[in-house]
């Protein structure tokens, strides 16, 4: 049977930057079991400035990452609440600078790095399985296509699986999902008339748009609503979507000139998500497993990586100091992802010009 001081489940930005922030400041050896072959499509780019403060902790620095990795946006523009146009640096952040990144190049670097530095890394591997035992290590079962099943004993248990929290789930963690967020969105290259544009939000009857330009003259467009409105209209059909983006008043023109680079949507779940895993011992839920916030905040990558970090540090708390501090974390993520919601609520407040729409009147409700 193998064993690791910490397993961590799912190689994204989470789990990646915890796993180097292990390794780089504590003793514990790490793995990692991650179920894709790391190159799946990932969505969600956009960041604000902060992010070169954590990979920085993560003894990173831009000038790692490949070039073009980030494209700075400097302005957002929103059709929100009305037709008018606003113009802000970011929709949180009105002072910092924001940027676009790769987000292909940047995972793939963590990983790469968290490799490097000494990582145990299993792709295409998945976790199926978790049993506590009495002296509070865990035992894992897990399967890969051609390995077959084997085991994992742990000292710690991360989950950090993304939006689903698989191994919250699992291991019975309670929940609270606020809402059923999705966004279905394509990629498009740019085309050599398209002009690049300023990140672009618009409000619609059925949820929100979302347009922004990405590194190497790529760009997305997605739709945000809720998962009963997609089925309703067959928003996840390429056709449904486009004649929804017809019926938007400014953002359908973004696309003009551009070339879908496939023929079907992707659809991601967005839901807003907390997970409160303080009755466990010697686990934790880090990034979008264990707070998924909306992606109109773009906070979800910050949280991410700056999560894992101080993850990792009560971590070794424990397993280096034998002692357990991990419900301080848990309790300022309690106290963060409710302020979140305040200003969540009051964003989407704004909105007023459809009373009768089902997306709009649940967000009227939110306090
Ligand atoms: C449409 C959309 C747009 C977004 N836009 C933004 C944005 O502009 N800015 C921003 O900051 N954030 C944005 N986000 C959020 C951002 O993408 C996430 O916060 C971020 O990816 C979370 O990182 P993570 O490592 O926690 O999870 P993920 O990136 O989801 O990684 C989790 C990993 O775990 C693996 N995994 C899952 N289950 C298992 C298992 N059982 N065994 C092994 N591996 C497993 C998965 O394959 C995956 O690789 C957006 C999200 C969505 C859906």
């Amino acid at each position: 049977m193998q064993q690791t001081d910490v397993l961590i489940v799912g190689g994204g930005p989470s789990g990646a930057s915890a796993a180097l922030s292990l390794l780089n400041y504590s003793t514990c050896d790490v793995t990692i079991v991650e179920q894709s072959d790391f190159s799946q499509t990932r969505v969600g780019e956009h960041v604000s400035s902060s992010i070169f403060d954590l990979i920085h902790y993560l003894q990173l620095n831009k000038s790692d990452f490949e070039k073009d990795s980030f494209i700075p946006s400097f302005a957002s523009k929103t059709y929100w609440g009305s037709d008018e146009v606003s113009t802000t640096n970011a929709i949180f952040t009105t002072d910092e600078a924001t940027f676009q990144m790769d987000r292909e190049k940047f995972d793939f670097k963590l990983i790469e790095v968290a490799a490097k530095r000494g990582a145990t890394i299993y792709p295409r591997t998945k976790c199926v399985a978790y049993t506590q035992l009495e002296d509070k290590t865990w035992q894992v079962s897990l399967t890969h296509p051609s390995e077959g099943k084997f085991i994992i004993k742990a000292n710690y248990l991360v989950d950090a699986t993304g939006r689903e929290s698989n191994v919250c789930r699992k291991v019975n963690v309670p929940s609270k999902k606020i809402d059923s967020l999705m966004g279905i969105g394509l990629f498009l290259e740019l085309g050599n008339n398209s002009k690049k544009f300023e990140q672009t939000l618009e409000s619609v009857e059925l949820g929100w748009w979302y347009a922004a330009c990405l590194p190497n003259n790529k760009m997305v467009m997605t739709l945000f609503t809720d998962a009963d409105i997609i089925s309703e209209h067959k928003l996840h059909q390429l056709e449904s979507w486009n004649q929804i983006l017809q019926k938007s008043k400014h953002i359908k023109h973004l696309i003009h000139d551009a070339r879908a680079l496939s023929d079907k949507l992707w659809v991601r779940n967005a839901q807003t998500q907390l997970c409160d895993p303080r009755s466990i011992e010697r686990f934790v839920a880090i990034g979008d497993a264990a707070v998924s916030f909306d992606p109109i905040s773009s906070m979800g990558i910050g949280f991410s990586i700056s999560s894992a970090c101080f993850a990792a540090k009560h971590i070794a708390n424990e397993l280096e100091e034998n002692r357990s501090t991990i419900d301080v974390l848990q309790e300022d993520i309690i106290q963060n992802f409710n302020h979140y919601l305040k200003i969540r609520a009051e964003y989407y407040q704004m909105e007023k010009r459809w009373p009768s729409s089902k997306f709009w009147q649940r967000r009227a409700s939110f306090n």
